[in-house]
Formats: C-alpha cells, sequence, structure tokens
C-alpha cells in the first residue's frame, strides 16, 4: 500500500546520512525537512505540521532520549530513533520514553521505508471513532464482546493473556520493550519479570499462530522486546 505524502522531519547530524534519507523518502513521494541538532529541531516540529519523526540518538547538542519525553508532552507523532550498534541499551532506553520503532546502523533504505510506512499506517484517521474490532491474519479480537476467534473458531484464553494481547494490539506495529509489556499487564512491581513475558507470549503463539516455532504476529525483538505484525 502507498501512503499519501506526508512531511517527515529528520534530525540527525551526519550529512551524508541525511542526504540519503532525504532522497529515500523523498522518492517515496514525501516531503522531507532536516536538521543537525535537537534545538532546531524541536523548532521546526512547532513551526510545521510534521507527520513522523525520524531522529538520530547521537546529536551533539543534547540527550536524545530526555529529547523524547520532552517531546512526549506536546506531540503524539510517530518516532523512529536511529542508534549505533554499539548503543544497544539506548535504543531500550528511547522506546520505554516514548519512541515507536528503531533501526540500527547501518541500515539498508529498504528496512527504513518499510518502518516509516508501517508507522504512517498506524496513525488513525482524525476523529476516527475508538477501535474495538482488530483483525490480523486468521484471527479477529472484539474488545466490546471480549471475544477471540481464529478461523471462526472461538479461542479461550485466561484473563492475563487476552490482558496481554490487548496490550499489544493497543501497540500494534510498535515495537514493545519488555518492561513496558510488563507494566501494563503485571504491573510496576513486575517490570523486570521478562519470564512471565517468555512464557504468555509463547501461550499467545501456541493459541493463535499456525506455527508457533515459525510466528507470523507475535514477533520477538531479541534483547528488546515484542512487536505484534498485523
Ligand atoms: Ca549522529
Amino acid at each position: 500500500m502507498r501512503v499519501s505524502e506526508q512531511t517527515i522531519l529528520l534530525i540527525e547530524d551526519e550529512v551524508q546520512i541525511r542526504r540519503l534519507l532525504h532522497a529515500a523518502l523523498e522518492d517515496e513521494g514525501h516531503r522531507v525537512l532536516e536538521s543537525g541538532t535537537l534545538k532546531a529541531g524541536l523548532a521546526q516540529l512547532h513551526a510545521d505540521a510534521v507527520q513522523l519523526l525520524v531522529l538520530d540518538l547521537g546529536l551533539p547538542d543534547g540527550d536524545g532520549i530526555a529529547f523524547i519525553r520532552e517531546l512526549r508532552t506536546q506531540f503524539s507523532l510517530p518516532v523512529l530513533v536511529l542508534s549505533a550498534r554499539s548503543a544497544e541499551g539506548e535504543k531500550i532506553r528511547a522506546l520505554d520514553a516514548g519512541a515507536d520503532d528503531y533501526l540500527t546502523k547501518p541500515f539498508s533504505t529498504g528496512e527504513l521505508l518499510a518502518r516509516v510506512r508501517a508507522q504512517l499506517r498506524r496513525r488513525p484517521a482524525e476523529g476516527a471513532e475508538a477501535e474495538t474490532h482488530f483483525r490480523f491474519g486468521d484471527i479477529e479480537v472484539d474488545l466490546a464482546q471480549r471475544s477471540v476467534t481464529r478461523k471462526g473458531e472461538a479461542v479461550r484464553l485466561t484473563p492475563i493473556e487476552y490482558r496481554l494481547l490487548c496490550a499489544m494490539l493497543a501497540s500494534e506495529g510498535k515495537v514493545m520493550t519488555y518492561r513496558h509489556l510488563l507494566r501494563a499487564v503485571w504491573g510496576n512491581a513486575f517490570v523486570e519479570s521478562n519470564h512471565y513475558l517468555r512464557i504468555y507470549v509463547s501461550h499467545l503463539r501456541q493459541k493463535l499462530e499456525d506455527d508457533p516455532a515459525q510466528p507470523k504476529y507475535f514477533l520477538t525483538e531479541t534483547g528488546v522486546g515484542y512487536r505484534l505484525q498485523e
């Protein structure tokens, strides 16, 4: 599916990377704005109607994580962060601070464009009704009825499994950190209990995936968390 033209802001201090991303996004039909610093980027976010932010975490004039936290008090646009391979912990902190997805450098422009498309698709139309019905593959979830079906057959989920599924639906297409999911489903006291998640995600895969060993929907993001793919 091709997404219609959107305005995308790149905050990245490396001119070469910026040029490459700019060209790739423009080829996709988007309008692209650029900044080399957080300060200039923030000014652009206020000045222009930006629909998606691509943010490098290694910038000269400040902490990208604090920037995301600050941004989230004022803006709801999707944020895709770029992080260096040597800074694994950084991308997790960025997701917990409110980023929606990440790419680890070096990445291909194909990967970048796929992530951008996924984020732009997630944006609900202005004034859309709160969605209570979800469908991915053969699976349908009706939040109003609390019903889950697969290939038309009712699937029985335990209360924890159902809560986990709902937490994942709420962030569909987005990378969810272990901490985020544990807090949502079990509460603050359990944010270190990654093994709970491994167990319950495997239950969801058993009940909802065609091949639980090769999941199509409940994907693992190694070292980070999970992603629910539509
Ligand atoms: Ca940089």
